[in-house]
């Protein structure tokens, strides 16, 4: 059987068809720059035509939607009502669903027959306990503006797991470990008895850990100093915080392949930034796991960076705690929660 996932962004669609039990990858393209000026694809109908795929021969559609909000808990059948309740999602991530629905659309109108299954960044973080999701906030904050930790990288985390579990030849439901997602997007994810039980990506993906050009975690005080200090409005304070900070803003590039190369200051500060940041997360999930199997680096600077991973693992704390590199495979996961779907 075949398989397609498809990761619809609002200027990018990435494709990847996979053939079933094999996993082998058939064919994997991506097109960019969608919709822009002097671009040739103006929209993503034209995106989908210009990957010339014969849909007839592909038996399921998976895409990746970035939010699913508390509704979504698992990967669904799409269908009209997943459909509204995904475009419900719309101001919770404003720059993504809308580019995911799209994704959708047009496949559906290409080739109405097909199953298509939505899976959602979020829902792996759905077994967050209360604790670790509600802000100390106003409860009402919660209650009635649906403002609280959400979490995102799920299906990368998700696949660590499994992963992770065949490693230790544990259960997954037994699998207590700290995974790390560490790209230019990056999150930390507790997992105790296979589920995940703390995350540091929050409401957005702006908290918690140093990325490439993300913050993480600030105080929302600098926020308001910013505003009202130095006049900063909200786009500005938006671009500061997630495109200009992070490595980028500490160091002027986010490539650590180079910041490693560099001998200044700046970049060695950037870098110890950055794993002092990883350290304190790995510090509070073992405290909230008591028993961590592992600590799992992956992402393109986790699975690469030697120097960064024997940073966060040089510490007592730590030097008895196993550590794995696995690569993660987004795209596989989102293939393997389709054929659970499917299944059902
Ligand atoms: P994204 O979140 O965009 O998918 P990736 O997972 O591809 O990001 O990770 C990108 C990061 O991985 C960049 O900071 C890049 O410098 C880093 N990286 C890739 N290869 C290496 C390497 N060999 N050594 C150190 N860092 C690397």
């Amino acid at each position: 059987m075949k398989i397609a996932v498809i990761n619809s962004g609002s200027s990018s669609l990435k494709f990847k068809l996979f053939e079933i039990p094999s996993e082998k990858v058939l064919c994997s393209k991506v097109v960019e720059h969608i919709g822009e000026k002097d671009s040739l694809i103006q929209n993503h109908f034209e995106a989908i035509e210009c990957l010339h795929v014969n849909f007839t021969e592909i038996d399921a559609v998976g895409h990746r939607v970035v939010h699913g909000g508390e509704r979504f808990r698992n990967s669904v059948l799409i269908d009209d009502e997943v459909i509204e309740a995904i475009k419900d999602l719309i101001p919770l991530a404003p720059l993504h669903n809308p580019a995911n629905l799209e994704g959708i659309r047009v496949v559906r109108q290409k080739a109405p027959n097909i199953p298509q299954i939505a899976v959602f960044d979020t829902a792996f973080h759905a077994t967050l306990p209360k604790e670790a999701f509600v802000y100390a906030l106003p409860y009402a904050m919660y209650e009635k503006r649906q403002i609280r930790r959400y979490g995102f990288h799920g299906t990368s985390h998700a696949y660590l797991l499994q992963k992770a579990a065949q490693l230790l030849t544990k259960d997954v439901a037994k699998t207590n470990i700290i995974t790390l997602h560490l790209g230019n997007g990056a999150s930390a994810c507790a997992i105790k008895n296979g589920k995940s039980c703390d995350t540091s990506m929050g409401f957005t993906p702006l908290e918690g850990l140093v990325m490439g050009s993300r913050c993480g975690d600030i105080d929302p005080a600098i926020v308001l100093y910013l505003q009202n200090e130095l006049d900063f409005n909200s786009d500005k304070v938006n671009t500061l915080l997630n495109k200009e900070s992070g490595l980028l803003g500490l160091c002027g590039e986010n490539d650590v392949r180079n910041i490693e190369k560099r001998k200044d200051d700046k970049a060695k500060l950037a870098l110890d930034i950055m794993v002092r940041r990883i350290q304190k997360y790995i510090g509070a999930y073992m405290v909230v796991l008591e028993n961590v199997d592992a600590i799992i680096f992956s992402g393109g600077i986790g699975e690469n960076s030697h120097y960064v991973r024997e940073s966060v693992m040089n510490n007592k704390i730590l030097k008895n705690i196993r550590s794995f590199v696995i690569k993660t495979d987004e795209e596989l996961q989102i293939v393997n929660e389709c054929l659970e779907v499917l299944k059902k």
